[in-house]
């Protein structure tokens, strides 16, 4: 199976692009934040707090994550019950990297993300995909962008859904996030060894798409000279 792995702070158009370029390459989409968010949201619905690590990790037990696919967009499942519409607030983003620092939490994720990957064709986006998911994915992308840019784009997506939010505190938000995630003990965001650095903050959604879609082909020709030789 082929595997495009895609890693990158928040906001730098991960999902965005992977969207796009699934599509073209007739690949699934995986987004791998919408599974943390997930679990996120359960902590907060059950009123766990985030620096509980021992009941986090006990409620992980009580958790099962999935997902379907409706007209080509992911859905996940928490419990059974379909939550995308629950999981893209500000709150839940922070609660999520709030949790994802845990061992068990992760460990919950891991498997259901390296066996769709066995079974499908994917593009997967992420902190850790490059690094730990998927390391030995076809082509390794590190996605990102300046915070202004990165904080201006979410500021517009969330406008766009009608949530209500502020610029400067998005990009606080955003920053805080990035620096927890990079710190982290398990799996931190980092750009892979043999990872491709696309700096999006002056190009298109086209532009990186093309870039992606360039340097997939690209790998394609190298493997199919290979095994020519
Ligand atoms: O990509 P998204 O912004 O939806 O991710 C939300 C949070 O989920 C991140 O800030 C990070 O803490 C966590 N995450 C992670 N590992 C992944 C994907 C997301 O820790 N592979």
């Amino acid at each position: 199976m082929a595997s495009i792995a895609i890693d990158g702070p928040a906001g730098a158009g991960k999902s965005t692009i992977a969207k796009c370029v699934a599509k073209e390459l007739g690949f699934i989409y995986v987004d791998t934040g919408a599974m943390y968010r997930s679990m996120a949201l359960y902590f907060l619905r059950n009123q766990i707090p985030a620096g509980d690590e021992e009941k986090i990790s006990e409620a992980c037990r009580d958790i099962t994550v999935s997902l379907a696919y409706e007209n080509g967009e992911q859905q996940v499942l928490l419990n059974g019950e379909n939550v995308n519409a629950f999981i893209r607030t500000e709150e839940v983003s922070r609660m999520t990297s709030d949790t994802s620092k845990y061992p068990k939490v992760r460990e919950k994720l891991l498997s259901l993300q390296r066996d769709l990957a066995k079974e499908k064709d994917v593009i997967m986006d992420g902190r850790d995909i490059g690094t730990c998911v998927l390391p030995d994915a076809d082509l390794k992308i590190y996605l990102t962008a300046s915070s202004k840019e990165r904080a201006r784009r979410r500021y517009l997506e969330q406008r766009e859904r009608g949530i209500a939010c502020e610029l400067d505190q998005i990009e606080k938000d955003i920053i805080a996030r990035d620096e927890q995630d990079m710190n982290r003990a398990v799996a931190p965001l980092r750009q892979a060894e043999d990872a491709v650095l696309v700096d999006a903050s002056d190009m298109t959604i086209r532009e990186v798409v093309e870039k992606f879609i360039s340097l997939y082909r690209e790998v394609q020709r190298t493997k199919t000279g290979s095994n020519r030789s």
